[in-house]
């Protein structure tokens, strides 16, 4: 008999079982909060829990559903959310000490809306600081581990949302993407993972990193989830000035296993080198499958592609210098005591305050905006970014989605990269171009490579057509069973489902932890 923990579903199977009166939000919050206690001594994906209001939202869910009031699919979830997000009277860090002890007083636009669906909020996840960085060794912190693989990073920024759905600690998550930050971590993870279209998800209550680029998405179990949850968090909103009144689909209605006749795009740069074999060999394989689905896949090219990641690091460390500012020591966050005057205080403040990468970023940054460099880097990298935009738009012509690798490695090890910044910023080779020029991208798990560590698969859409990667997205994801597979803890093999447990001399997931079952 297989009997699974609650936590281990996705978001609609509980929905299902909610509304049938067979569990309650409680019993759901409940399972999570056992599962944190049991693996985040060795996962890491928390800074912040929120454990009594979570248990009362879930009663307040509970009571909704038992009075038969119109409840969605998110009533009584949970929901965990990188630490960048605003939430009034919760502690906000940004794994950064220079939020250490930030308690805003408002609530981001998303968290708001996830909190009107009544789904419960369980927790800030881990995140480079200010999510600059792709492993959450940034973090001011700690660093998140990998659930498939304790040794290896978890990817980032959005570290620990991704390892917290990875590892079954939260249902879904939310992260922000500036180059990768939800994608890349999904890949590393083995979850899924959408950076949906700029302008379509409010930026309002995200702490700004670089605000042309940022966009909030979810990281799920499953693409159906992922649907629900977009469903939730895009919409327009007059508090974030980029946010594009339009009308947003059900992204739902996306969810058929059918891609006949579509088109998706190869682009020949992304296949060349620095791709690891492994990799290139479950991407193979996906393109396999796409095939035999009936899409039809057509070479494109990204001519501009090579300076797509020099274009990035110009753009990104000039928004976050000038958005990093407002870290004076003045108006709030962390303050140097003991200065003799207010420019000594506010130095002092961002020199203890700030980590090392960020530091690297803001003078980058400076640098680039400064008189006299502005044309030669800023002005250049924007023109540079047109190219790319471009490059995106003929390649569009030709096909309805394009497909690459989401990382060219799958997960490394904790420390591999920490000492050289332009191996970590590699990482990001094909996630970074699809912030610049504001299209939506998912990366779903397609198989494994090197250790058995999951690799990502990169579906890249047209401008605000996030329906057709999702689309695609659920029906490879239908034809391989890649959501089914979960990560044991502590090394021990993947394997489907916790109920093999015990059985297997290896023991699975479940086995690194009691708790009741739902059977
Ligand atoms: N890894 C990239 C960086 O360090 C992207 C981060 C992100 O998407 N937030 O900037």
């Amino acid at each position: 008999m297989t009997s699974t923990l609650l936590n281990e579903f996705t978001a609609h199977a509980l929905h299902d079982m909610l509304i049938k009166g067979e569990i309650s939000s409680l019993d759901i919050v409940q399972a999570v909060y056992r599962r944190i206690d049991e693996v985040e001594p060795e996962i890491r994906a928390f800074v912040t829990l929120t454990r009594d209001e979570a248990l009362r939202q879930a009663m307040d869910a509970d009571e909704r559903i038992r009075r038969g009031e119109d409840v969605g699919p998110l009533t009584g979830i949970p929901v965990a959310l990188k630490d960048n997000l605003c939430t009034r009277g919760i502690r906000t860090t940004c794994s950064s000490k220079i939020l250490e002890n930030f308690i805003p007083p408002y609530s981001a636009t998303v968290v708001e809306r996830l909190e009107r669906c009544g789904a419960v909020i369980i927790g800030k996840t881990n995140l480079d600081e200010f999510a600059m960085g792709s492993s959450t060794e940034n973090s001011g912190f700690f660093t998140t581990r990998n659930p498939w693989d304790l040794s290896r990073v978890p990817g980032g920024s959005s570290g620990g949302s991704a390892a917290a759905v990875a590892a079954d600690e939260t249902i879904v998550a939310l992260g922000s993407d500036t180059g990768g930050s939800i994608r890349q971590p999904a890949s590393y993870c083995g979850v899924v993972g959408l950076k949906p279209t700029y302008g379509t998800v409010s930026r309002y209550g995200l702490v700004a990193f670089a605000s042309s680029l940022d966009q909030i998405g979810p990281l799920t179990k499953d693409v159906r989830d992922c649907a629900i949850v977009m469903n939730a968090i895009a919409g327009y909103d007059p508090c974030d000035s980029t946010s594009v009144d339009r009308q947003y689909p059900d992204y739902t209605t996306f969810l058929v296993p059918e891609v006949k006749g579509l088109r998706f795009g190869i682009p020949r740069e992304y296949f060349g080198k620095g791709l690891d074999a492994d990799v290139r060999s479950a991407i193979d394989n996906a393109i396999k499958t796409f095939e035999e689905m009936g899409a039809i896949p057509v070479e494109v090219s990204l001519p501009h592609s090579e300076y797509a990641l020099a274009t990035y690091y110009l753009v990104a460390p000039a928004e976050a210098s000038s958005n990093l500012a407002r870290y004076d020591g003045v108006k709030y966050g962390y303050r140097a005591q003991g200065q003799p005057d207010s420019v000594t205080m506010t130095r002092r403040t961002r020199r203890e305050g700030f980590g090392a990468e960020v530091k690297r970023r803001i003078m980058l940054g400076t640098y680039a905006l400064s008189s006299g460099y502005y044309d030669a880097y800023y002005l250049k990298a924007l023109k540079v970014r047109t190219l790319l935009v471009r490059d995106f738009e003929a390649a569009f012509e030709k096909c309805d989605f394009i497909l690459s690798p989401t990382s060219p490695t799958v997960a490394f090890k904790i420390g591999e990269k920490i000492d050289d910044p332009l191996s970590m910023y590699l990482t990001d080779i094909y996630t970074i171009t699809a912030n610049l020029v504001a299209v939506p991208g998912i990366s779903i798990p397609c198989g494994f490579g090197r250790d058995e560590m999951p690799v990502g698969l990169q579906l890249l859409g047209k401008h605000f057509d996030e329906g057709t990667i999702i689309r695609a997205a659920y029906a490879f994801e239908q034809a391989t069973g890649g959501a089914g597979i979960r990560p044991g803890l502590k090394g021990r093999r993947p394997e489907s489902k916790c109920g093999d447990r015990g059985n297997d001399g290896n023991g699975g997931r479940g086995s690194v932890g009691g708790g009741t079952c739902y059977e």
